[in-house]
């Protein structure tokens, strides 16, 4: 088995794997095909069915205008002799049948009446299912006509890959191709792997023994693989780059994800820190609302000096806010103790009690 060879090998079972991999994919196109075109093809299966039964009830109704036709002529025929005769034992005779002929007549006409009657409903029927066939036609057209046309291409790519590979097998020892076409037959997409850069089948992962591998490696016959059968080949410089490039892939992947990892646990704990940040906002807003909630009502007489303290601080820092200048919730106390001149008017505004609440604060 020369180098030639074996690339020509490998060549070839690219080749065939584009093959199957297209002949799979026209398979599909064809179940997609049916499964779209189901309405159409049930509908296509009724108005044929009518259509036919359509047709057997005309022929029947000919058929019986014809009969009836004939019976015409035949009581006419009769009502002649019956003009005729020349005894009554004649004249009952020709009665008699004169009087058949006209009763199956008349069942005659009866019958094709119905028959007519049968064939208009059919008819009606069958060219409303025959709108609806045009109409489910027409909504599965596009659809159809895109996978038709894709299918038409694969079919193409197949034709030509199909002819490129005959092409390229002729090319190639018969020996060879017979050994590897039986390796394909046996319903399998690999008949050709390298060796993996350890020594192992590329197909199935056996290990070969390190004899077998120089072989391998010198180009020395055909070597199948004990394993699994594959006919194996030298490792390429494009699997060594592809396992190279393989390698250096995970170990990025693993770098990433390790730097993403310590990304993810600082936002995490950031966030923590954050969350607990608004959480004591709120608290402290939470507070600062039910006080101002609490003092808006009407003023106890006898407040608490140091419950009003609080309340009264933070219906200042809420005044405040009101008048349109921001106060931070955390340090309101401070903030509001600093206001406190700013915000002279608003003091003087609030009731006696709070002043003096204000003022017991202030000396503290
Ligand atoms: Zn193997």
């Amino acid at each position: 088995m020369t180098p030639q060879t074996r690339t020509s090998l490998k060549e070839l079972q690219n080749l065939d794997q584009a093959i199957a991999a297209i002949r799979s994919s026209a398979q599909s196109f064809d179940l997609l095909l049916e499964e779209v075109n189901a309405p159409v093809a049930r509908l296509e299966q009724e108005v044929e069915a009518l259509e036919k039964r359509l047709t057997e009830l005309k022929l029947e109704e000919n058929r019986i205008e014809l009969t009836i036709e004939e019976r015409r002529v035949r009581a006419a025929k009769l009502q002649e002799r019956m003009d005729a005769v020349r005894n009554v034992r004649e004249e009952a005779a020709v009665h008699a049948e004169l009087e058949m002929v006209r009763r199956a007549l008349e069942s005659e006409e009866q019958e094709a009446l119905s028959l007519l009657d049968q064939i208009k409903r059919l008819e009606e029927r069958s060219e409303e299912q025959e709108a609806a066939h045009q109409e489910a036609l027409a909504e599965v057209g596009p659809h159809r006509e895109e996978l038709v046309e894709e299918q038409q291409s694969a079919d193409g790519k197949l034709e030509a890959l199909q002819a490129e590979r005959d092409a390229f097998a002729a090319g190639i020892d018969l020996g060879e191709r017979r050994i590897y076409d039986s390796i394909m037959a046996g319903a399998r997409d690999v008949a050709v792997a390298e060796l993996t850069q350890d020594g192992a089948c590329g197909n199935c992962y056996n290990m070969v023994p390190l004899q077998i591998q120089n072989q391998i490696r010198h180009g020395e016959g055909m070597i199948r693989c004990e394993g699994c059968g594959v006919i194996l080949t030298p490792e390429s410089e494009e699997g060594l780059a592809l396992a190279r490039e393989e390698g250096e892939r995970i170990e990025r992947a693993l770098r990433t994800s390790t730097d993403q990892r310590d990304e993810e646990r600082a936002a995490l704990s950031e966030a923590e820190a954050l969350e607990e940040a608004e959480q004591a906002a709120v608290a402290e807003a939470t507070t600062a609302e039910a006080s101002a909630a609490k003092d808006s009502g009407p003023i106890s007489d006898d407040p608490a000096p140091d419950m009003m303290s609080g309340s009264v601080f933070d219906t200042l820092a809420a005044e405040v806010a009101i008048e349109g200048q921001p106060v931070a919730s955390d340090g309101a106390l401070a903030e509001v103790l600093g206001l406190k001149a700013v915000t002279e008017d608003v003091v003087s505004n609030v009731v006696p009690a709070e002043e003096l609440a204000i003022a017991a604060v202030t000396e503290d």
